[in-house]
Parts: structure tokens; sequence; C-alpha cells
């Protein structure tokens, strides 16, 4: 954790649930407390079908929703896509870009990433940019150089700690049930922080908020919530269940 930064928990529910699921933002919002409301800041990422929905329901709680992805394009003859100004009109303040599961399955590279998270600057959406190596990367000892990369390729000029959170997700962790180890996890945190300093400006860069995503669930949440530079976890699996996702919020707290 970084002292001076609020922690971010969002949870990216991906191609996971239908109307009856907004009970889990329900029991959400029912468990966020006012010790939990006081130390840390959540946001649910519902398919869109649910998002304008889920954002009516968490209004009340002080819960932030987000998209999990929007078009590059502001509007127009773009069939199936959804655009960041939808994604804001439907009541999100966040948008997650490059998830690893986009930039594998839909080919994004880092300059479509970077589009997506301009087009969420454009709507006046926080995009939650993902970065992350694959196992092949890391086993070959790229994995810094890498997420650097990404980074320089992703992130939009001028972004600021309120228009800006990334996210590192080692792609290998996702949804596995394998982390990194917390040794692992600080050495990328501070190189994705040093990396930012040097796009961004070192004041700017020191209040993004890092989010720690892969395989978080309540029985590693506090190791990784402990380590130095990460400001909260992007949650994939474990936000489907609200008593993991408080769970993992309390780990916060501390
Ligand atoms: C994710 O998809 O962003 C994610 C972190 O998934 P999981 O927590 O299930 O590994």
């Amino acid at each position: 954790m970084t002292r001076s930064i609020r922690p971010l928990v969002a949870g990216n529910w991906k191609m996971n649930g239908l109307k009856a699921d907004l009970a889990i933002a329900a029991e959400v919002a029912r468990g966020y407390d006012a010790a939990l409301k006081q130390a840390v800041d959540l946001a649910i990422c519902p398919p869109a079908t649910l998002l304008f929905a889920t954002s009516a329901a968490l209004i009340g709680a002080r819960i932030a929703t987000g998209g999990q992805d929007c078009s590059t394009q502001p509007a127009g003859a773009f069939t199936g896509e959804i655009s960041a100004g939808m994604v804001a009109d439907a009541g999100a303040t966040f948008c997650i870009v490059g998830h690893s599961e986009r930039r594998t399955l839909h080919g994004e590279s880092n300059a479509t990433v970077k589009a997506k998270a301009e087009a969420a600057h454009q709507a006046m959406l926080v995009p939650i940019v993902c970065v992350g190596e694959t196992k092949e990367e890391r086993e070959a000892g790229k994995a810094l150089a890498v997420v650097k990369k990404q980074l320089r390729g992703s992130v939009p000029e001028g972004s600021t700690p309120e228009t800006l959170v990334v996210a590192y997700e080692p792609v290998w962790a996702i949804g596995t049930g394998l982390t990194p180890t917390a040794a692992d996890v600080a050495e990328m945190h501070a190189a994705i922080r040093a990396e930012l300093a040097r796009l961004l400006g070192k004041a700017p860069a020191a209040a993004i908020r890092l989010l720690y995503g892969g395989s978080v669930k309540p029985s590693n949440a506090a190791e990784l919530m402990n380590v130095a530079n990460v400001d909260g976890a992007l949650v994939g699996g474990a936000s489907l269940k609200s008593e993991e996702f408080l769970a993992i919020a309390r780990a916060c707290q501390s």
C-alpha cells in the first residue's frame, strides 16, 4: 500500500452475470460499511448488459461501476461495439481497457489500448489500463521490459491520478490460482511507478493508483495488498462472490 493513496478494489465480472446477479452487487453494497467506506473505494465492472442497472442500484452505496472495454470510436457504424460515451451514460466512472483477454483474444495492440483509454478520457471516464507479461516472458526474464513497453504504448499523455488507474495483471496469474511472490510484485510495481514518472512526471506518477490483479482471493489479499506500491486490486473470479470481494476490500483497511 501507498499510505497517501486511497486504495481501490475493482471487480471484473467478465462475461458473467444475468439480472438475478444484481443481488451480488446489492450484497456488496450491504457489506460496504462505514469503516470500509472510510478506507477503500470499490467498483464493480459488470457485463455491458447490466451496467445501467448496476450503476442505478449502487448510487446510494457510493460504489462506482465500470465498463470492461470500450470502442476507440465515439459513435457510428460499428455494429456490436460500445462507445465510452455509452459506458459513461450507463452510469460508470471507470472503464477497463487492455485486459489481457482483450489483448490476446481480440488482438488488441498497445496503440488500440491507448486509443481506448483516450476515448474513455473524452467521455470523462477513468480508464483502468491493464498490463502484464505472459509466463514465457517472465521465464525469459523479460517481464519488466514487456510491461514498461506496454505502459509506454498504452498510457495517454497527460494522464493524472484523477484520470488514470493502472492494473498490473500477469497473464499467467489470471484465473489460474497462481500469483507472483510479494517480492516480484514489489519489483514490478516499483518499475511501473518509475516508468509512469518518466512518462507523466514524478508528482502525478507518485499518486496514480496501481492495482494488482491475478488470482486475488481472501487468503492472499492481505499479503498482496501490503506490498509497497500496491494500491488495491482488480479482482476477477472472487468478485462474483460478495463475501470474498468484501474480504479482499477489508484486506486494504489496514
Ligand atoms: C481479471 O480477469 O482481471 C482477474 C484478475 O481475474 P482473476 O481474479 O479471476 O484471476
